[in-house]
């Protein structure tokens, strides 16, 4: 009877060593499975938002970074959720012939200007008086000196890009400016001859395109603020409003890809040689972002026709205009 007893007791006590270890094992593997789950939420609301840890502005001197509240590339550039694509779509029908093709928007336009702290620097120069007597090339047209709302170039034509094995998004047409349209299909038939292929991501910009630009970021920013005229405010910093956009004077175009990954590209080394000879320069240097009040952009490029070889012996558009202003007394 004794024994019998032992024997229960023993029984009992593998059956709750098992119990306990098969708990164990239960609330292990939940741990795991959840962990899990968090991780590909957290991968999938990455996608879905453009959010990314790597910042491209990382590239910038430390001492213009402080002095700035920088915007990162992606974050601009990424107009990126569904209807927004579908929004963008309807304004750019007359655009591109192929509609599934986006056009990625990076603006020169992520303002990060501080009047109290940037007091002086020339992106808050008063640029009109230059404006109404300067050649229309060497306008100067940003935050501070925006263009007439009823201002639009003289003429539109398309720029088609060759067709791309390497960027399958790349545009099939652009507009550009009239102006522009002569120079930039000779600079890129140049840079093909060299073996050096680029293309034309962004060229001129409607205001109600730009408008549509950035109502969209705003009510993106509105989100997570109500204030109304603080969400104004965060958003100008990040898409130009109409008429504060090179884009939208015709005379600024986005080589293709509109990111940093650019930089890296024959095209933009290319670029940085020989855009000058046929016009163009590059206007949002890491240097110059205190005189733009804009991103360094690599992408970026404005014409300013036979000044080009004068004007890229100065840091930027602003400190050539004030030059020539200091010339003429
Ligand atoms: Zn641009």
């Amino acid at each position: 009877m004794k024994k019998y007893k032992y024997l229960k007791e023993t029984r009992l006590i593998k059956i709750k060593k098992f119990l306990f270890s098969f708990t164990m094992q239960v609330i292990l593997f939940s741990v795991l499975i959840v962990s899990f789950l968090a991780l590909c939420i957290f991968l999938f609301y990455q996608k879905l938002t453009g959010f990314s840890t790597f910042n491209p502005i990382d590239n910038v001197p430390n001492i213009l970074r402080e002095e700035r509240v920088v915007e990162t590339s992606s974050s601009v550039d990424d107009d990126s959720s569904i209807d927004e694509k579908k929004d963008s779509k309807d304004i750019r029908k007359n655009i591109d012939s192929n509609p599934t093709k986006e056009e990625k928007v990076s603006d020169g336009s992520s303002f990060l200007y501080d009047s109290k702290k940037n007091e002086g620097n020339l992106c808050d120069y008063d640029f009109s008086e230059w404006n109404k007597t300067c050649p229309p090339e060497l306008r100067v047209v940003n935050g501070s000196n925006p263009i007439p709302k009823d201002f639009k170039p003289k003429s539109l034509k398309k720029f088609s890009n060759r067709k791309s094995d390497k960027y399958k998004d790349v545009r099939n047409s652009v507009e550009v400016s009239g102006e522009v349209y002569d120079s930039l299909t000779k600079m890129v038939n140049d840079a093909l001859k060299e073996g050096v292929e680029v293309f034309v991501g962004s060229g001129y910009r409607s205001f109600d395109y730009q408008n549509n630009l950035f109502q969209r970021k705003l009510k993106e920013v509105l989100k997570n603020e109500k204030n109304r005229e603080k969400a104004t405010k965060i958003a100008s910093k990040r898409v130009a409003k109409p008429g504060q956009s090179e884009h939208n004077y015709g005379l600024a175009i986005d080589f293709y890809p509109i990111d940093y990954s650019f930089e890296k590209t024959s095209g933009c080394k290319w670029l940085l040689e020989n855009a000058w000879k046929y016009g163009w320069v590059l206007r949002y240097t890491r240097e110059n972002m205190k005189d733009t009040g804009v991103d360094y952009e690599p992408w970026h490029f404005r014409y300013v026709g036979d000044y080009a070889g004068e004007v890229k012996n100065y840091k930027s558009l602003e400190e050539y205009a004030v030059a020539k202003i200091k010339q003429r007394g």
